[in-house]
């Protein structure tokens, strides 16, 4: 019957290891984040962590193939809730938020795509409009240097507060926790390369399992359109069951 895809223990350890390490992480620089510049470069050193699981991953995996492109995914999530947990730090010591004028400033300024991410976004589409957001806001900070930057820095770290935190949200709730779930495979098969080197993979055949007393899964025939090889990927699908119990 169907098997089902199990990450190797190398990868398992050195995903829980580096998920381990971003929650620490998180609970460092959240307790640094008092001021907005503190907070706004406390969200950066998380943010450049993602360098270290990457490096950590492709040691030993390709990040194009089925086991790099999950753990990393799993990470990147981690990440994103690491930076939520910063920013939440702040928002809660900074008590409101900013003033609508200074926060419409900023929503202009930043990266239209963050304002609004697709409804099921995969963390490392997120991450790219958080790192072009930070960018954006930067020009803008040059361009206003009069002495209202700890207003502007806060009115972003509040616009910062609320994209990620949509995006966590996706993750958490069952029925939008599946969809995203859906969504994900089919952004993995983009990224998985073929032999051949062809990113080409096509979906010859979809069929999800749910089998009893066990994680339901997608099973994912795929074709490549290149060389013709086949191969067989699965991914969990941990909130199936939820979705039918709400
Ligand atoms: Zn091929």
């Amino acid at each position: 019957m169907s098997e089902r895809f199990e990450l190797p223990d190398q990868a398992r350890k050195i995903r829980d290891r580096e998920a381990a390490h971003l929650e620490r992480c998180a609970t460092e620089e959240a307790a640094r984040a008092d001021r907005p510049p503190a907070a706004l470069e406390a969200v950066c050193r998380v943010l450049s962590q993602r360098q270290r699981y990457m490096g950590a991953m492709g040691e030993h995996f390709s990040v194009q193939d089925l086991e790099g492109i999950l753990v990393v995914d799993y990470l990147d999530e981690r990440l994103l809730r690491a930076v939520l947990q910063v920013l939440q730090a702040y928002r809660e010591r900074a008590g409101g938020g900013a003033s609508p004028e200074t926060a419409g400033r900023v929503q202009e300024a930043i990266d239209p795509v963050l304002r609004e991410l697709p409804p099921y976004p995969v963390g490392y589409v997120v991450l790219y409009h958080v790192r072009r957001s930070f960018e954006r806001f930067y020009e803008l900070g040059r361009q206003h240097a009069n002495g209202r930057h700890a207003e502007l820095e806060h009115a972003f770290a509040c616009v910062l507060l609320e994209a990620v935190e949509r995006y966590v949200r996706t993750r958490e709730l069952p029925v939008q926790r599946h969809f995203s779930d859906v969504e994900r495979e089919y952004s993995s098969v983009r990224r998985l390369k073929c032999g051949c080197g062809e990113e080409k993979y096509e979906v010859a055949l979809q069929s999800l399992h749910a089998p009893e007393g066990a994680t339901p899964f997608d099973r994912l025939d795929l074709r490549c359109g290149r060389c013709g090889a086949k191969r067989t990927v699965t991914f969990d699908l941990p909130a199936f069951r939820d979705m039918y119990q709400l």
